[in-house]
């Protein structure tokens, strides 16, 4: 399973309707955290996103994306996780250039400290984190800051296993399946020879998802979210404020619609809304659609599942 819960929505600065931002990324069990804006533990508590989180990936450091690090940390040192008496599990915290020094200073606030190990990683764009199933890769953005986009792409999968072509063939269940599945031709008993091609279907691509953070509509952008199953891209103002969007480093509705219809993604998110606009903000939402359909402005607690490509409910 991968889903996304969106735990704040709002550009700037909370209102009664939208936090801060945060976004949170559930994939197969493992939890991990995209900006951290002030209050985002207690929205994590609200939206029911677990505690058990190893790392923290920042778009930058402007303050509404920052503030909520350092109460998450300490609440963090108090909770029983992990089933231990208190959290020994090291965290994460990636970010763009200045991340040691922001995200040091922001661990210090406060007298108390951390029981737990406080790795901090800066990423310049086009660095990747791997991971045994997938990547985190980060791409320029631009936005008047040092900042960066992510795009977690799972690696290609297997391709599917035909276990009633396997029956027929004389093969029982057990670990020859496996091995043919992995791709290794087994020998019979009797001598025949199975190779994968005979019972295992071509491998099938994983799911990509790209978080913009703040930035206007790049082309480095647009060739990181090409194909993706989800964009979530930043939408702070409608097409009426394009002035203040480029003077701000911010897009428009319209702006990250055309990013998405251009990239061919499956479907876009938008997010980090201005508190000029009302919770549905409608006005964002028909921009956007008239260039690109599949879209869907985030509102805090919304949840969104990623399935692979061509098959319901996987
Ligand atoms: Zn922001
Ligand atoms: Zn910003």
């Amino acid at each position: 399973m991968l889903k996304l819960t969106f735990l704040g929505t709002g550009a700037a600065c909370p209102t009664l309707d939208r936090n801060v931002t945060s976004i949170a990324l559930t994939r197969e069990g493992e939890t991990m955290l995209f900006d951290c804006g002030e209050g985002t533990q207690r929205q994590m508590m609200r939206y029911g996103v677990s505690f058990t989180f190893r790392d923290i990936f920042f778009t930058h450091f402007h303050s509404d994306h920052l503030l909520g690090v350092t109460g998450l940390l300490r609440t963090l040192g108090l909770l029983n996780i992990f089933g231990e008496e208190v959290r020994r599990e090291p965290l994460t915290l990636y970010g763009p250039r200045g991340a040691q020094r922001i995200l040091t200073q922001a661990m210090e606030l406060g007298i108390e400290r951390v029981k737990f190990p406080v790795e901090i990683v800066e990423l310049k764009p086009g660095d990747r984190v791997r991971r045994d199933e997938y990547d985190i890769t980060t791409f320029p953005t631009e936005h008047r800051a040092d900042t960066i986009g992510y795009a977690l792409t799972e690696h290609t999968r297997l391709g599917r296993f035909n276990p009633e072509k396997a029956l027929e063939l004389g093969i029982p269940e057990g670990p020859l399946w496996g091995r043919i599945h992995k791709g290794e031709p087994v020998e019979l008993p009797d001598g025949r020879v199975v190779t994968p091609a005979e019972l295992v279907g071509p491998p099938r691509a994983g799911r990509t998802v790209v978080i913009s953070g703040d930035t206007r509509p790049v082309d480095s952008l647009r060739e990181a979210a090409r194909g993706a199953d989800l964009l979530i891209h930043e939408a702070t103002f409608s097409q009426v404020d394009v002035a203040r969007a480029i003077e701000t480093g911010h897009s428009t509705a319209l702006e990250a619609a055309e990013i998405a219809a251009a990239a061919g993604v499956r479907r876009l998110v938008l997010t980090h809304i201005s508190a000029r606009y009302s919770r549905e903000a409608p006005e964002l939402l028909a921009e956007a659609r008239g260039a690109f359909q599949e879209t869907v402005i985030a509102r805090d607690g919304m949840e969104i599942e990623v399935r692979y490509e061509g098959e319901s409910g996987a």
